[in-house]
């Protein structure tokens, strides 16, 4: 399949079926914002789900949090962002068009426009914090900034949970949250937005070299897995390291998860070993002690940081892409059953036969309090499959005539289309083994 093609595939078939849809569509739009649909909705919050279960549930030294995305501006003062979170813009002399400097395959796309002639100027800075106004008095209003990471709201309440609950270093703080940036170019679908979501974990270790080390091998190969183990194929994943020039001055190692994308290797989620960077200069723009007492040791120190910061849309996007398959005469989301919009769908066979709707709608009702479960009675059963397969839903389940007195209905597999018999009774059980 061609790669454009099989983006505009993925577009569309996000359109159609309720996944992803433009931002503010009847007006036009607002461009690098996107809206979820039903099912994206769906799919998005069971990424988040399978996310905080690794994370922070399945953990005995991870807790969760959830910081405002409005901060004190002197927040981002401390963090650096006020003066260098930026990327570097170009405009076109020709158009006036503005682009990321260091995307070549933008840079390539426009120049297309004027037939490889565009008159770049120089690249200046271009800050990507999003300002908004608060305050009730008109002429009086405080400028803040909408958060351009969701990192600096875990740092600034280290004290807060250290004080508020009984962790010991080495620990963690994982953390959901939307995101601003103002994306120079922003593009790819739902790849680079304006506003997305981050799942990010902030891991507090001591702050000596080698257990350092130790830990970020940990979380880096960790994090590889949590997307091989949600269904990505090993193939299209890779971990890249920062160049010199790409590290931030206060990081002590840089790799990021990459996805190979339709529109090429991309980052999906970013490995950063910090340093001492966040704490320390939350202490000198605050004032406040931000540093960690180890009672055994009676040593006092500022903790390092590793984190682990990873985008819920792109990590949506890839699992799209990844599990997108066509067959001769149907479109497959091969997604894991763990992320899948809808676990299982069932149908009567026929629509008409208020014997088979009853039981039919008597197994939806059970299964929809344990499962999200799609119902459907349209057109003849193929149909239903294939409309079903596109969408990701694992199994699907029919109630026949021999249901009715064998108390048992048809279940087919998604990925291979068998079909096997499963007792009512049993559909319940059949289903969280399968979805374990
Ligand atoms: P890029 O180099 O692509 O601009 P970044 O290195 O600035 O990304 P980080 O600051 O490390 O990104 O952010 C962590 C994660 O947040 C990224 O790996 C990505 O998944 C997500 N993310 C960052 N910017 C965007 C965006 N504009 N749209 C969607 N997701 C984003």
């Amino acid at each position: 399949m061609a790669e454009n093609n099989l983006m505009e595939k993925i577009v569309s078939l996000c359109k159609r079926r309720g996944f992803i849809y433009p931002g503010s569509e009847i007006y036009g739009g607002l461009k690098g914002t996107w809206d979820y649909g039903p099912l994206g909705a769906e799919l998005k919050f069971n990424i988040k789900q399978e996310w905080w279960k690794t994370m922070v549930r399945e953990r005995e030294d991870v807790v969760g949090a959830s910081a405002s995305i409005l901060m004190n501006p002197k927040v981002w003062e401390a963090s650096g962002h006020t003066a260098g979170f930026t990327d570097p813009l170009i405009e076109c002399r020709i158009c006036h068009e503005r682009v990321r400097a260091d995307q070549e395959d933008v840079i390539k796309e426009h120049e297309k426009i004027h037939k490889g002639k565009a008159d770049w100027t120089e690249a200046k800075k271009f800050n990507l914090l999003v300002e908004a106004k608060i305050g009730v008095v008109e002429g009086e209003k405080n400028s803040v900034y909408l958060r351009g990471e969701i990192t600096q709201g875990v740092h600034v309440n280290f004290k807060n949970i250290l004080n508020s609950s009984r962790l010991k270093i080495p620990f963690g703080v994982a953390q959901i949250g939307k995101a601003f940036r103002n994306e120079i170019t922003p593009g790819n679908f739902t790849y680079r937005s304006i506003e997305f979501e981050q799942m990010e974990l902030q891991y507090y270790v001591k702050p000596e070299e080698k257990e350092s080390m130790r830990q970020y091998e940990f979380w880096k190969n960790m994090r590889l897995d949590w997307y091989k183990s949600l269904g990505i194929k090993t193939e299209n994943l890779r971990l890249r390291e920062h160049k010199k020039d790409e590290l931030a001055h206060y990081a002590k190692a840089a790799w990021d998860i990459e996805y190979n994308a339709p529109f090429g290797w991309k980052e999906c989620e970013g490995l950063h070993h910090r340093g001492d960077w966040d704490l320390s200069r939350h202490q000198e723009f605050s004032g406040q002690d931000m540093s960690y007492f180890d009672e055994e040791t009676k040593e006092k120190y500022i903790p390092w940081v590793i984190e682990t910061s990873g985008g819920v849309d792109r990590a949506a996007l890839f699992f799209l892409i990844d599990a997108y398959e066509e067959e001769k005469d149907r479109i497959i989301l091969k997604l894991s059953p763990k992320i899948a919009p809808y676990k299982v769908a069932v149908f009567p066979l026929l629509a008409n036969k208020p014997q088979l709707v009853e039981v039919a709608g008597k197994i939806y009702n059970d299964l929809r309090k344990d499962f999200v479960t799609a119902w459907d009675d349209r057109g003849n059963i193929g149909k239903r499959y294939y409309s079903q397969d596109e969408i990701g839903t694992p199994f699907c389940i029919t109630v026949d005539f021999d249901s009715l007195e064998k108390r048992d209905v048809t279940v087919r597999h998604r990925d291979t289309t068998k079909q096997e018999r499963v007792k009512i009774d049993e559909l319940k059980s059949f289903l969280e083994e399968k979805l374990k």
